[in-house]
């Protein structure tokens, strides 16, 4: 079992990032410190351990995977790009191998849009995701975030900073509460085509939500 949330960031800093990022879709992988720190402090309010957590925008993973190691239930990947599976599955194969953990059966693959999957609320679950920061896909950011809702009551998320005052909004507007944020700094490799510096950073701020009734 991962005993720390730095073992975490070094394991999720292991995995197989996009190999051909989409652009369109802001495909960016999200760092592994970041990544480390939402999951940690969804573990240590048990909002992780033996739930049905939804990993929305999956990518190749590192969110739902992370889930897994600390002790999600089931974790259901959702993304929209059936190309990235055969890196989320060497992701998952990664996982096996590193901690001798069993997780036939405990996660399942959906390729759909999260906004039109059609996915009903269920109690124990809890949404996890990095979602596009809708620079590219406007509005991508509030799609997510109603998507969510509709899925969850408690989801953990990432923006970018200079959008919390939108993420407040939408929390007012949806009956959820803001329990915790944390802000941190978010290496962005170029691996996307229009990023013009080599590694350029952005402020992005961890949330925490809950829906209030
Ligand atoms: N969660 C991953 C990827 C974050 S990038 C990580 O943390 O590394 C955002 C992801 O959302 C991309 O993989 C993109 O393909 C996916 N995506 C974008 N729009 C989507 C939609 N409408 N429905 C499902 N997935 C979508």
């Amino acid at each position: 079992m991962v005993r720390s949330r730095k073992d975490l960031a070094v394991f999720l800093s292991k995995l197989t990032t996009f190999p051909k990022p989409n652009q369109q879709l802001e495909q960016y992988s999200t760092d592994s410190e970041a990544a480390a720190k939402l999951l940690w402090q969804a573990y240590l309010s048990n909002n992780i351990t033996d739930k049905y957590v939804i990993d929305l925008g999956a990518g190749t993973g590192i969110l739902g995977i992370g889930a897994l190691l600390l002790g999600a239930a089931h974790v259901e990947f959702i993304e929209i790009d059936a190309t990235v599976y055969t890196t989320l599955k060497e992701n998952l194969a990664i996982l096996e191998a590193n901690w001798e953990l069993e997780i036939a059966g405990k996660w399942t693959f959906t390729n759909n849009n999260v906004s039109t999957c059609g996915k009903t609320l269920r109690e124990d679950a809890v949404v996890v995701m990095n979602p596009p920061f809708g620079t590219q896909m406007k509005h991508a950011d509030k799609t997510f975030l109603t998507a969510a809702t509709k899925m969850a009551p408690i989801i953990y998320t990432m923006h970018k900073t200079s959008t919390r005052n939108f993420v407040q909004a939408f929390t007012a507007d949806h009956k959820l509460i803001i329990t915790w944020q944390e802000d941190v700094l978010f290496p962005l490799k170029n691996t996307l085509g229009h990023h013009k510096k080599r590694l350029e950073r952005i402020q992005v701020t961890l949330f925490g939500l809950e829906q209030t009734e």
